[in-house]
């Protein structure tokens, strides 16, 4: 069996420290994944991926179909071949920027009929397709394709999302099932997506519906789109309730570092989010004491580093005075260079919160950081 999860430390609150096993390495959970939307994490080469400890990246279905195409990833030997990354991708199904990104697109039961947003040219995404470019690609996790909804969203609106993610993650495992193993084994891992915009029944419909259809991991999808942090973690709460206790749990686009412990108190195993790279390139550096907005003036003579408590290598070589003038000066690498700071904070948060759990005192670990983040950076 190329494919394991196991929790080794469950804390009395329902945080899990876990690790999880792919033909592509072990990966320690709880974990933070970095976003590679394009089969590139925006502004960082691999090798320095590798340098900060990443052991698992998200690649984008809906990005890499439309360019440069499936088939031509296949032909080239697949996604980690292709991008030349040897440790674990999971890949999204596609569904979440065909309803955010493409033009014109129509719903129906059979899938999602859109326009690329690259030259307007027609496609039409199934549950099967989806799961078949995700084949193609040979990422180690695969999601399945589900309706996302906007919120806050009407009830009828939601109920229908549920019934029709359901219908799709049946679909989807079926051909999954069927085209998904080379003699006889399971290349691939995929997910359900439980959704239910914030209703807690329906999310709860929408879970038992999904582990009727029995995955090997479930993903919560649909949150941190707008609505307030605590509604995210109760609807969190409610669905990580009723999920196996021996399989990952995956809460797809989150989130703020002071964020991530409460989501892990929750019982969530798996996170990505770009908003570490996306800040990066947006001047916006993630450190012990919170945001440093470093275009601001007043670090313009400033010699510390982006975090005096970071051992990253740019925390290691370059002052906040260096930094804040290659921002100024429109320099590719103010982007390099804070983006791999930010991949390092992240990283290195998700690896504090894994020994709070072994040690017994996340609440405390989490306490300590909203105190911190809440005073500001000096
Ligand atoms: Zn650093």
């Amino acid at each position: 069996m190329n494919f394991s999860f196991e929790v080794l430390k469950a804390d009395s609150g329902g945080a899990r420290r876990g690790r999880l096993t792919t033909p592509h390495g072990a990966i320690e959970t709880p974990v933070f994944m970095p976003v590679g939307t394009q089969a590139a994490v925006k502004s960082l080469r691999n090798e320095a991926l590798e340098e900060l400890g990443a052991r698992i990246i998200l690649g984008n279905t809906y990005h890499l179909y439309l360019r440069p195409g499936h088939e031509l990833i296949r032909k080239l030997g697949g996604l980690h071949k292709f991008m030349s990354w040897d440790r674990a991708i999971l890949t999204d199904s596609g569904g979440y920027q065909v309803f955010s990104l493409s033009e014109l697109r129509k719903i129906t039961d059979e899938g999602v009929r859109f326009r690329s947003h690259l030259d307007g040219s027609e496609h039409l995404l199934t549950p099967e397709k989806a799961s078949e470019i995700q084949l193609a690609l040979g990422s180690d996790i695969a999601m399945v394709l589900d309706e996302c909804i906007e919120t806050p969203a009407p009830r009828e609106i939601a109920e229908s999302a549920v019934k029709r993610t359901t219908a799709w993650a049946k679909r989807a495992r079926d051909f999954f099932l069927k085209c998904g193993s080379r003699n006889g084994d399971l290349n691939q891992w995929q997910f359900g997506i439980v959704q239910g915009a914030t209703f807690a029944d329906l999310r709860r419909e929408s879970a038992q519906q999904l582990l009727a259809i029995d995955f090997p991991g479930y993903a919560v999808g649909g949150l941190a789109v707008g609505e307030p942090h605590d509604v995210t973690c109760e609807m969190t709460a409610v669905t990580t309730e009723l999920l196996p206790k021996n399989k990952p749990r995956y809460l797809m686009g989150v989130g703020r570092p002071e964020q991530l412990a409460d989501y892990v108190a929750l019982g969530v195993d798996m996170m990505d989010c770009v908003l570490p790279t996306r800040a990066a390139r947006h001047a916006c550096i993630y450190t012990c004491e919170g945001k440093v907005l470093i275009k601001n003036a007043r670090y313009a003579q400033d010699q510390r580093p982006l975090d005096p408590e970071c051992s990253c290598s740019v925390c290691k070589r370059y002052t906040r005075a260096y930094l804040r003038h290659l921002f100024a000066a429109g320099e590719l690498t103010a982007a390099i260079l804070a983006t791999h700071h930010n991949i390092h904070f992240y990283l290195d948060f998700i690896r504090q919160i894994r020994e709070a759990i072994e040690f017994g005192n996340l609440a405390k670990f989490s306490s300590e950081v909203q105190a911190r983040y809440a005073a500001g950076p000096a």
